[in-house]
């Protein structure tokens, strides 16, 4: 800055253009620069007074008015000079001092020693600027200081996660692990009260009977769906790709549902559009699980109207991606709803809309729960829309893959039909099993249940044990049919088949897996090893035997084994039964049910004739063959009218006979009606 500097000025902002509407920033004009005008206006007033005073005394010289101007200009740039060392310099040090800090400098400024109020402002300004380092340097550490506690306070919740992520994942896949022996033990149990069930009770034991089962089954469903939703939440759930009839499994989930709807008096109805691909890939068990869950709640929570189930598929033309279909499911019910504030967490597990509803209709809250992790699995997706007091629609999408022609359906075309000529009772000799389980429980339930139809039954404890109880046995007198466990001390399941397959002379005995090693890819596993069929543990009596029938060979010669005794109506659990039935192997009970509606006709008449003929020989026949078959597909109405029929040949009562086959014929009609036909196709032509 310099003496002359009248016109120096600054803004405040100045680095900030203003823009339009915004106010301009304030203009200064600089310390010296005043005190420059000041000092020159001063000046020139005492030149001119001292000039003035010259003219009035007429004392008026030239050199003196030029001394004195010199005089003057000397004085003023003096004070200049003193103000500007003084006051401007000092103040533009601040100045300085003030920017820095604005930007975030604190640095101290140079103070002039003046030893006055502008030294003092120098110090306290450097003084200011100390205080603020120091408090920005406490700001700071404090500042890390916090930081680093969030740090660790977030390692720790993150370390707690992971141990209670731990601890889940331990928790499921223990579960996961044990459902073998979870599943056992109720094996055993649910076995052993079929066989007693079987056997002659009188009234009151039977209700106890139906009792025990009914909470056996309600046990054993609790633990599957416990069991799953371990499965799933340790990553072990994994969905198979096989070939599958769609419709018929959509049809299946409908007509294990039926006796519940028709107890109720609620009205089933199916609507499939026309067009669906008969097969596709995916996994049955689990969409069949899918559908069973929402079909059984939807009658469930229904106390009278109806179910509609609606079943669609994207046209191939719109198929999403490379042999991919969109399945949608739509499961709607008049029932008594959801309330709206329950509908978002109906899905999460062991939650119920409302509190009393586990009191009024059972159930643990695991079903939707399971239910969405198998549709997201299926990259597919669930929703629900309901009003209370007028029902709900579950909405499922899922994506499947569509089957190319040669595909074939697991359990139709891929299993031989089974005929009479096969059933125990039919032409066919005693075949001889042999039941390789290292469990005596098991032994002894599957023992029961083979017993029962008169099969000659043999034990082996592990799978070398079976081997050679094979090599031990002749030519003359072979076993027909293996059933093996799979998880077995000495030699496993496996290595026995690949054992039994390595030896030509066993290489057409069909091996059955029975195990409660329900795990994905057991089923490829099994079948690999060389094993024929599949039946998963607790054995379900009728399942067994249907597929001990299955897989016999007919056996030329030899006497043909009479069924087992008469058993006594099994009672209303047939229902569940059947139910577990149709969801746990649709395609035999399907095609058991086929052929027993197409016999049923002419049994219907021979059974007419024989008490048109009163021959009771006859009529007791047939009234067992009916028992027989109708055992197999747990058609409770339909054993229990046979039976009744047969009891009154017993006495030659052919007065209750023709009224048995009244009830008789319309426990069949009722059969064939009753599974809800799709897509106004009838079920069976009975
Ligand atoms: P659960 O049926 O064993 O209680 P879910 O997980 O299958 O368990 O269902 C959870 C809850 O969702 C049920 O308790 C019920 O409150 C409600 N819910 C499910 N389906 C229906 C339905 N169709 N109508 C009314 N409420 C339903």
């Amino acid at each position: 800055m310099s003496f002359f500097a009248f016109g120096q000025r600054w803004s405040v902002g100045q680095h900030a253009r203003p823009s339009a509407g915004e106010p301009r920033p304030r203009t200064f004009r600089s310390l010296s620069s005043k005190f420059s005008v000041f000092t020159a206006l001063l000046m020139f007033w005492i030149v001119a007074t001292i000039l003035g005073y010259g003219v009035r005394q007429q004392s008026f010289d030239a050199t003196t008015v030029l001394a004195l101007c010199l005089v003057v200009v000397l004085v003023a740039a003096a004070i200049s000079r003193f103000t500007l060392r003084l006051l401007a310099r000092p103040l533009s040090l601040l100045q300085d001092g003030i920017t820095s800090v604005r930007e975030g400098r604190l640095e101290p400024i140079q103070v002039s020693r003046t030893g006055d109020e502008i030294e003092f402002l120098g110090e306290s300004f450097n003084r200011m600027i100390e205080a603020l380092a120091t408090s920005q340097t406490e700001i700071r550490q404090h500042q890390e200081l916090l930081e680093e506690r969030i740090r660790q306070r977030t390692e720790e919740l993150e370390h707690a996660m992971r141990r209670a992520l731990a601890a889940s994942q331990a928790k499921s896949e223990f579960l996961a692990n044990i459902s073998h022996e979870l599943r056992t033990p109720m094996n055993g149990v649910i076995g052993m009260m079929d066989v007693v069930m079987d056997s002659r009770l009188g009234p009151e034991q039977r209700e106890q009977l139906e009792t025990a089962q009914r909470c056996a089954y309600s046990l054993l469903a609790l633990l599957n769906d416990i069991l799953d939703l371990s499965k799933i939440e340790a990553g072990k759930m994994m969905l198979e790709k096989i070939p599958f009839d769609l419709r018929g499994l959509v049809e299946d989930c409908v007509k294990a549902q039926g006796p519940n709807a028709a107890q109720k008096g609620i009205q089933l109805v199916a609507a499939v559009m026309p067009g669906i691909p008969r097969q596709v890939i995916g996994d049955p068990l689990r969409l069949r699980q899918i559908l069973a869950n929402l079909l059984s709640n939807a009658v469930k929570f229904t106390d009278r109207g109806s179910v509609r189930v609606g079943l669609e598929t994207s046209a191939p033309a719109v198929a999403t991606g490379a042999g991919h279909l969109e399945v949608r499911i739509q499961v709607s019910d008049t029932g008594v709803g959801i309330p709206r504030d329950k509908l978002p967490c109906i899905f999460e597990k062991f939650t119920q809309a409302d509190g009393s509803i586990s009191r009024k209709y059972g159930g643990t809250g695991l079903g939707l729960a399971i239910t969405r992790r198998l549709v997201e699995m299926y990259e597919g997706e669930i929703r629900v829309e309901s009003e209370p007091g007028r029902g709900s629609t579950f909405f499922v999408t899922l994506r499947v893959e569509a089957a190319g022609a040669e595909s074939r359906a697991v359990g139709t075309a891929g299993r031989g039909q089974l005929t009479e000529s096969n059933r125990p009772g039919g032409d066919r000799p005693a075949a001889r099993i042999l039941i390789v389980e290292d469990n005596l429980v098991n032994q002894k339930v599957v023992t029961a249940i083979l017993r029962k139809r008169r099969y000659q039954v043999s034990v082996a404890n592990d799978g070398q044990e079976a081997i050679d109880i094979l090599e031990r046995t002749g030519f003359e007198d072979p076993f027909h049919l293996v059933l093996m466990d799979v998880q077995m001390p000495v030699l496993d399941g496996l290595e026995a088949t690949r054992a039994i397959r390595r030896n030509q002379r066993w290489n057409e005995l069909p091996v059955v897996a029975m195990t409660a090693h329900a795990m994905n890819g057991d089923r490829e596993r099994c079948l690999e090893a060389g094993m024929n069929g599949y039946i998963s543990k607790p054995v379900n009596p009728a399942h067994l035997l249907a597929l001990v029938d299955q897989h016999l060979t007919p056996i030329p010669g030899g006497i043909p084994p009479a069924d087992g005794p008469h058993a006594p109506s099994p009672g209303p659990l047939a229902q569940s039964l059947s139910a577990r039935l149709m969801s746990s192997d649709s395609d035999l009970v399907e095609s058991m049910l086929h052929l027993f509606l197409q016999l049923a006709p002419a049994r219907l008449l021979k059974i007419e004739a024989a008490i048109e003929n009163s021959d009771t020989a006859a009529l007791s026949a047939e009234a067992q063959n009916i028992i027989a078959a109708a055992r197999s597909i747990a058609a409770t109405p339909v054993t229990s009218s046979a039976r009744q029929i047969d009891d009154a040949a017993q006495r030659a009562d052919f007065h209750s006979a023709r009224a048995g086959l009244a009830i008789l014929e319309e426990a069949i009609r009722a059969l064939a009606v009753q599974p809800v036909s799709l897509a106004g196709e009838p079920v069976a032509g009975f």
